[in-house]
């Protein structure tokens, strides 16, 4: 980053962890699986609507909520919308796709079609139109390779160039298709009325290509009367592209490693990841780093060292959160994969120590000419210089918390806000803690509230010094205008 960060070898007195973490439910956390201890240490739970029915899905949710009430926690809810994914369908059997051999993709209206050695039902028409001779399939993550032979209606003949084993339902990943198709399927839509009437906090978009793909989502969410935000998946190369206008309209991004690497090739990885922290912290909005974090852990009870690095080498890059996919949702080692994720995040929290920067290297252009973005500046500066214990954002619509948390280096941040939604969401910005009050008109009274509650904090202490941003008057959005620095008193 631009901004200049530092890691050192030497540790810090302080064991605290900032970075988040996001934690994919699925079957093995549920019916029987540690679901309690997870929720004790994820910041974020992440349902993936591409693979849970449902109903289910609404019993999870439930199951969630209950055990989360009980651990007095309030946890945010992500819905990740499946998007344009194509999938195989669903197969009797598996198939095993030898290297060089010929086999057919078939529309599932028709019967399989007979005498090739392997078959796949595909459920997308829109495929079969879009498939050209002589085009690249990759399937199951890049996993396996196709190119296509021959195209018929309903049929698509193609050669296996990197074989293996095809279950049902992976993914499906055309190169170079080039055919219109909404960025919203029917099935999205569904998962959207899902989302909104169970109240979820956000929603993340799958292969997001460019602004208007979430203004659309946006659109179809507030239509239904939901408060919910998106997290953009960058895992498609128009996103690349198009990662600015993305980062206006957005309010995270996710560094989505799985789709990314089919896309753009798995050794471009390292450097988009980079490069998209990167500009997500200019634009002052917070980022996720998703997929294949501690793959190994859906096997063995230990992460590689390679994985332990690449979850540090994550925080290092300015991620304010880090996932799990696979490992915690079908893995065989679920709780010890969080612990592993926790422990290694707190450790690489240690050692990191970003520093502020100028006003005009930690932000992109467009931003600084902005009253709150300039007063976050100010706040965190501040805090550095009075070696400040706290920052307190007055952050009604959630906009100064994660503008804080981004410029707020070393210093804790507390967001205080009014509305539940809000106060859930900041659970997703690095080093942020959220305090839920009710409303009252006078700030001194409020700043007076506040004051108290701080004191039953660990971490401070009477004779604190503490620096408070909000906006006069209170609880509109968009409104931060006033500093304040208060000195804790007994
Ligand atoms: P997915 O998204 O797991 O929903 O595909 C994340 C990724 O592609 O990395
Ligand atoms: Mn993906």
């Amino acid at each position: 980053m631009k901004a200049g960060a530092e890691t050192t070898l030497e540790r810090r007195e302080e064991k605290v962890r900032k970075t988040k973490l996001v934690i994919t439910v699925g079957p093995a956390l549920l019916a029987g699986g540690p679901l309690r201890e997870c929720l004790a240490l994820a910041d974020v739970i992440r349902i993936n609507a591409g693979h849970s029915p449902m109903d289910e899905r609404t019993r999870t949710l439930a199951l969630i909520r209950e055990t989360a009430r009980e651990l007095g926690r309030e946890i945010p809810v992500l819905l990740d919308l499946q998007g344009p994914k194509w999938r195989i369908g669903v197969m009797e059997a598996n198939q095993e796709l030898a290297d060089g051999a010929i086999g057919a993709l078939y529309a599932p209206e028709k019967p399989a079609p007979e005498g090739y050695p392997w078959t796949a039902p595909l459920p997308h028409p829109e495929l079969f139109k879009g498939a050209k001779t002589g085009q690249i399939w990759f399937m199951d993550d890049g996993a396996l390779k196709l190119e296509v032979v021959q195209v018929f209606p309903g049929l698509i003949e193609s050669r296996v160039l990197t074989g293996g084993v095809l279950k049902s339902r992976k993914g499906v990943l055309p190169i170079g298709l080039d055919i219109a198709f909404d960025p919203i399927t029917p099935k999205d839509i569904d998962d959207i009325r899902w989302g909104v009437s169970q109240d979820v906090d956000l929603f993340a978009q799958s292969f997001v290509r460019r602004a208007e793909d979430i203004r659309a989502l946006e659109d179809r969410i507030r239509e239904l009367g939901g408060h919910q935000t998106i997290i953009a998946k960058i895992e498609h190369p128009k996103a690349l592209e198009n990662l600015d206008e993305i980062l206006e309209v957005a309010w995270g991004v996710m560094v989505a490693r799985g789709d990314l690497g089919v896309e753009c090739g798995v050794e471009r990885v390292p450097a988009l990841q980079k490069h998209i922290i990167r500009k997500a912290k200019m634009a002052l909005k917070p980022v996720i780093t998703a997929t294949q974090m501690l793959e190994s852990m859906i096997e063995n009870p230990q992460p590689t060292r390679a994985e332990a690095s690449d979850v540090a080498n994550a925080i290092w890059d300015g991620t304010d959160a880090v996932m799990l996919s696979a490992e915690s949702a079908v893995g065989r080692h679920p709780l010890e994969a969080v612990r592993w994720l926790a422990r290694i995040a707190e450790d690489a929290d240690n050692h990191y120590r970003p520093r502020l920067g100028r006003f005009a290297d930690c932000l992109n252009e467009k931003l600084t000419a902005n009253t709150d973005v300039s007063l976050a500046f100010a706040a965190c500066r501040t805090a550095e210089d009075i070696a400040a214990k706290l920052i307190v954002v007055f952050t009604e619509g959630g906009g100064s918390a994660r503008m804080v948390s981004r410029l707020a280096a070393n210093t804790p941040v507390l967001g205080v806000t009014s509305d539940l939604h809000n106060a859930r969401r900041l659970g997703l910005l690095r080093g942020v803690d959220a305090l839920r009050v009710s409303r009252t008109d006078s700030s001194d009274v409020m700043v007076d509230r506040v004051e108290r509650q701080l004191l039953k904090r660990e971490d401070l202490r009477p004779g604190d010094r503490v620096v408070i941003t909000m906006g006069l008057p209170l609880w509109r959005t968009g409104t931060t205008n006033t500093m304040k620095v208060v000195t804790l008193k007994e």
